[in-house]
């Protein structure tokens, strides 16, 4: 062999076959070199032994020999040398037995191990290259390379994807290509700096949030890393940046989903509390005024029942912007629940500005908004607390600023009313009312109280409507005006109503059966809009007629106007499955508000109702005699009955008579009566005030009304 053997090495266990194999191979220029030094001397010899045995003598020679000669090799040579080298071990041992070149062996070693960890760097190097290549290739990141000029020298194909350029289009242009319009000066500057700052290779940048700009000009959240390293002399700056779109509109519906409310984007009661807090806070340190109003919709419920869900929420869209305008940029309005909105006002000068203010809202809201094609009136009642010097704690405020507005919509709705100390109480009644009605129906609270129907043409007593009282432990009887918009509003309205009716219903049955006189009489009961929402109400009606044996000829059901307006079609099924059943439907209350006169003839009724309102001013106004009269008319040409409501004085019994009204009903005839009252009242033993007369035939009692 010309040059064997040249070195002469210790092989690191692994491999150690494979490395004698090679250097019995003489041809190859295979050199082993140190990486480590960790392998145990007792494994260092052994090997060392080994190769002894494989190599040609004179071992020692030929070791030092080729120690000597790689060491004499000049850098390429040795260089090249080392780039074949492929397995590592450890020379010390030999070197030192070899006496005669020790010193060339521990020069040797010294470079060799220089050598080899350079080489193995070089190696890494080479490693790392091709990860890097990988990474380049396949991460979804993108990665970026721009030089000091900014101008960008590789683009990855994660970046071809996140910016929807190729790599061709943007290699060699300027970085402001990837960035807002606007932007670039920023990053440039940033860039700039870091140029500046001539150090080492670094990483250098903040995970913070920055805007790209894709081809098509759309903007996205980008997270960016960026680093600094030198290649060639010059600095290059790779950013390796992701986008995280996706990510910030989820982390930003949740942020808007804790803060703001869903349907109107107002901010909501969460928010509004913690930004009350704050602002107190502030104001109680400066002594300053600050106010909270609370608004409440009027007529909110009454569109939601008798429109729909989505009309209610249309309106309420439709107000929270109004609201929106009636207060400057830096006031606070939220949207609480339902219908109830809060203003927060800071940096007043005094109560006027929430005055004003509340009067804008009060304006705003009045005018009409346009839901499913009609124009919807609503009002708002508004309470205002005001606090001169933050003193008042946030809960107070709010507290005070509801019970204010309660004040206001007891005083009639429509208007704001300011918070005082003794509105607490109207506040507390509130609370209590509905507190008691959740146990009244079962501690047998209510009681059915009846007024009589009288047939104008005979006078005679054609009925009873039956009229809810609550009684109270220790309190005065409380009559449905009080209670029944609360119950309606927490959904007890329900079985309350159902128990008026099977009460009632049991009542008139038992009088219909004591007094044959009555066969003909109609028990009138009034339902609520959510009752005949139920899906099952005729079921219920069914049962209860069956339960307390009264013809269903003998029920007349009264429904007020509201009902009409909401998903028309169902009800008007509903309400023939009702008369399916054989029950009588009266229409309640007609003239207040949202009569329809146009409806009247879709619906299956028997009766309309014309309301006390009406009824009250037609002595004075001929005008609204003639509105009167023209209802009758309309009901008359339509086969329905009439009857007039709140009937108090003879006058207007003789304008009805002459209308030709058929029932009346009013204070003129008989207050609301107990059981045994109108028992009483039907038996003849009527108040001095009523006089019963038996009609020519004989069949009925006859009712004259009490002479004034
Ligand atoms: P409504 O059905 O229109 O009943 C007539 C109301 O007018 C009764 O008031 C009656 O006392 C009053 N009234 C009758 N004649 C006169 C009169 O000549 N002058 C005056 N000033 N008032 C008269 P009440 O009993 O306070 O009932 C008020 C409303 O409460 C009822 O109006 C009805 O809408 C509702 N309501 C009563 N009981 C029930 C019930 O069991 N269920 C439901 N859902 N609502 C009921
Ligand atoms: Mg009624
Ligand atoms: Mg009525």
């Amino acid at each position: 062999m010309e040059d064997a053997p040249f070195v002469n090495v210790c092989i690191q266990p692994h491999g150690v076959k494979e490395a004698l194999q090679r250097l019995q191979t003489a041809s190859e220029r295979a050199y082993l070199c140190s990486e480590g030094f960790l392998e145990s001397v007792t494994q260092t010899i052994n090997i060392a032994a080994e190769i002894k045995l494989l190599h040609a003598q004179p071992h020692e020679e030929g070791f030092s020999d080729g120690l000597n000669r790689l060491l004499k090799a000049s850098e390429s040579q040795r260089c090249l040398a080392f780039e074949n080298i492929q397995w590592v071990g450890e020379i010390e041992a030999e070197t030192q037995r070899c006496t005669q070149t020790t010193l060339i062996a521990e020069n040797a070693l010294s470079q060799l191990e220089t050598d080899s960890s350079l080489t193995i760097a070089h190696q890494e190097r080479e490693e790392y290259h091709e990860s890097f290549y990988n990474l380049f290739r396949l991460l979804q990141d993108a990665i970026i390379t721009i030089n000091q000029e900014c101008l960008i020298t590789q683009f990855n194909p994660g970046a071809e994807v996140i910016f929807g350029y190729s790599a061709n289009e943007v290699l060699g242009q300027h970085l402001d290509i990837l960035l807002p319009l606007g932007s670039g000066e920023s990053h440039r500057r940033h860039i700039h700096d870091f140029q500046e700052d001539l150090q080492d290779a670094r990483y250098m940048g903040t995970r913070q949030t920055i805007s790209g700009k894709r081809k098509d000009n759309t903007l996205f959240a980008a997270e960016p890393s960026i680093c600094r390293y030198c290649e060639n002399g010059q600095f290059v700056f790779m950013v390796v940046l992701r986008d995280v779109s996706e990510r910030k509109a989820r982390e930003a519906e949740l942020e808007f989903q804790a803060h703001y409310d869903h349907l109107c984007s107002l901010p909501n009661r969460a928010y509004f509390n913690t930004r009350l807090e704050c602002v107190q806070k502030r104001a109680l340190q400066r002594g300053a005024p600050l106010a909270v109003i609370f608004i409440d919709l009027d007529g909110f419920k009454f569109v939601n029942d008798t429109l729909g869900h989505k009309a209610g929420d249309e309106l309420i869209i439709a107000i929270a912007k109004r609201l929106e305008k009636c207060v400057r940029s830096g006031d606070m309005v939220a949207r609480m629940s339902g219908d109830e909105f809060t203003v927060l006002l800071e940096d007043i000068s005094g109560l006027e500005d929430a005055i004003q203010v509340a009067n804008r809202i009060l304006d705003g809201v009045r005018k009409p908004v346009i839901l499913e094609g009609s124009e919807i009136f609503v009002s708002a009642s508004l309470g205002i607390a005001y606090s001169p010097d933050g003193v008042e704690t946030p809960e107070y405020l709010l507290r005070h600023a509801d019970t204010a507005m309660y004040h206001a919509k007891a005083q009639g709705k429509g208007s704001y009313a300011l918070f005082e100390p003794s509105m607490e109480r109207l506040f507390q009644e509130r609370v209590d009312i509905e507190n008691g009605l959740r146990v009244a129906l079962g501690r047998g609270e209510f009681r059915i109280h009846y007024q009589p129907l009288i047939e104008v043409k005979t006078g005679q007593f054609a009925g009873v409507e039956a009229l809810l009282r609550w009684e109270r432990p220790n309190q005065s009887q409380m009559l449905p005006s009080q209670f029944i918009p609360i119950a309606e509003e927490t959904g007890l309205i329900v079985p309350i109503g159902y128990w008026a009716l099977e009460e009632s219903c049991r009542q008139m049955e038992q009088w219909r059966r004591e007094r044959p006189l009555l066969n003909l009489c109609t028990l009138s009961v009034n339902m609520s809009v959510k009752q005949l929402q139920r899906v099952d109400i005729a079921e219920r009606v069914a049962d209860i007629l069956k339960k307390t044996g009264l013809p269903a000829c003998n029920l007349q059901i009264e429904l007020t106007e509201s009902v009409l307006i909401t998903n028309l079609q169902e009800t008007i099924a509903t309400m023939k499955r009702l008369k399916a059943l054989g029950v009588k439907l009266a229409l309640d209350d007609f003239g207040t508000g949202y009569s329809s006169i146009g409806i009247l003839h879709h619906i299956p009724l028997d009766m309309v109702k014309i309301d006390r309102s009406l009824i009250s001013q037609i002595e004075e106004h001929h005008r609204m005699l003639l509105v009167v009269k023209a209802i009758v008319a309309l009901c008359s040409a339509l086969s329905l009955k009439v009857t007039a409501e709140g009937v108090e004085t003879q006058e207007q019994l003789a304008i009805i008579e002459r209308l030709k009204c058929d029932v009346a009903q009013g204070y003129l005839f008989a207050k609301p009566l107990t059981g045994k009252e109108i028992a009483e009242f039907m038996d003849s033993s009527a108040p001095a005030s009523i006089r019963f007369l038996n009609s020519a035939s004989n069949d009925m009692p006859k009712v004259l009304p009490r002479v004034a």
